[in-house]
């Protein structure tokens, strides 16, 4: 006979590292405790259904949205982010509910057309304080979401806000109260944030690759001096002599993700070790414990390096992206001019909140539907978005 386990409700296994649901330093709007789930399973589930979060399913992560059915959006490229950061947090021994929050909710925030719709709405805010769309992740979970009776947005943990907020200038950080006390401190977030911000990066270094040669905007042979890929290409060509196409790419991909994740593992294993943390605040005071080792990091950056000359400033990518800019000023520009053009509740909006509240409203909107909207408000014809030569056509 073996003794009866005793069972609790807290993430088993909890490293004294992680963060503990049961020792949360709690939500801004006090609720009492749900039965069956912890209170980060249950920030997780609030985010997944969220409105916010259904539409990232329509947002451009490099490739607009219906330029072609196969290519990453907003929505899969946080799932991607959410698994391999749970795959993390267990080896680590995090609260995994805490990582795949932090997840799923880091690009809450986008506005439509990924990076250049962030930046022409930075430029057309820069008298009103900017935009910024990490930022915007947080207003979307505090203030924007309109689903419960007693308060706005979502009422998320301190810990799932504080691993949303990756980054903030100071007079950001000073408006922000406890949320923003560590930039100003300089002070790190709890090792599920740092976790769940890595795995974001280990998601599309790899996941823009992939996209990049299904688009044809990148040739298999630009990668041969790519070490990270090149490296895991040629062992996989050893060891499947004659494969192609898509099965080599997924195949050497799959290996990039698998070395960059165990690699990240076991470094930042050592470094924990070695801080002899205790607890998830000897963490926050710590030098950063969630990192890659130093050869491994340098590779991950050639790549960046690659993936920013060769994709991201793609003549065609480029041109796309400029299209998208325009759209987004011009929407702003109309709002702006004539609040009376928003929807009802966005207009009241404006006469408390100004122009963020012009921001918040384009922020908020999907690909498809800031061209349907700039369509109506200019009388244009929809810019062409496609930059990609048959996505789509391949599986
Ligand atoms: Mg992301």
């Amino acid at each position: 006979m073996t003794a009866a386990r005793a069972w609790s409700p807290a993430t088993p296994g909890l490293a004294p590292w992680a963060c503990d649901p049961l020792a949360s330093r709690g939500r801004r709007h006090a609720e009492p405790r749900a039965a069956t789930r912890t209170e980060f399973q249950r920030d997780r589930d609030r985010i997944v259904r969220s409105t916010a979060f259904r539409r990232l399913e329509y947002k451009t992560q490099v490739f607009v949205n219906h330029e072609g059915d196969m290519f990453r959006t907003r929505l899969t490229h946080s799932i991607e982010v959410a698994q391999i950061a749970r795959s993390i947090g267990r080896s680590l021994g995090l609260a995994e509910d805490l990582v795949e929050a932090i997840a799923l909710a880091h690009d809450l925030g986008h506005t439509p057309f990924g990076h250049a719709g962030q930046d022409a709405l930075d430029e057309c805010m820069r008298e009103h304080g900017g935009f910024e769309h990490n930022l915007q992740s947080l207003r979307v979970v505090d203030e924007l979401e309109q689903q419960y009776a007693g308060f706005d947005g979502l009422n998320l943990c301190f810990e799932t806000r504080e691993g949303i907020l990756k980054h903030c200038t100071a007079a950001n950080a000073r408006a922000l109260g406890e949320l923003g006390e560590r930039f100003l401190a300089r002070r790190q977030p709890s090792l599920e944030a740092q976790v769940a911000n890595l795995a974001d990066e280990i998601a599309y270094d790899n996941h823009d690759v992939d996209d990049g040669l299904r688009s044809g905007l990148l040739q298999l042979g630009q990668l041969d001096s790519i070490e990270l890929f090149a490296g895991h290409r040629r062992a996989v060509e050893r060891l499947h002599p004659g494969i192609a196409g898509r099965r080599l790419v997924h195949e050497t991909i799959r290996r990039m993700i698998d070395e960059l994740v165990v690699d990240l593992v076991g470094e930042s294993r050592r470094r924990i070790e070695a801080a002899a943390v205790a607890s998830a605040d000897e963490v926050r005071a710590a030098a950063p414990l969630a990192g890659f080792s130093e050869p491994v990091r340098s590779r991950a950056a050639q790549l960046k390096r690659f993936l920013h000359a060769a994709l991201y400033r793609h003549p065609r990518i480029d041109r796309v992206m400029a299209s998208a800019r325009r759209v987004v000023r011009q929407l702003y520009s109309a709002y702006a001019a004539d609040p009376a053009l928003l929807p009802d509740e966005h207009r009241v909006r404006v006469d408390v909140h100004g122009m963020r509240a012009v921001a918040d409203y384009i922020a908020g909107m999907t690909d498809r539907f800031a061209l349907r909207e700039h369509a109506r408000l200019t009388g244009e014809a929809a810019p062409d978005l496609a930059p990609a030569d048959d996505g789509g056509a391949s599986g």
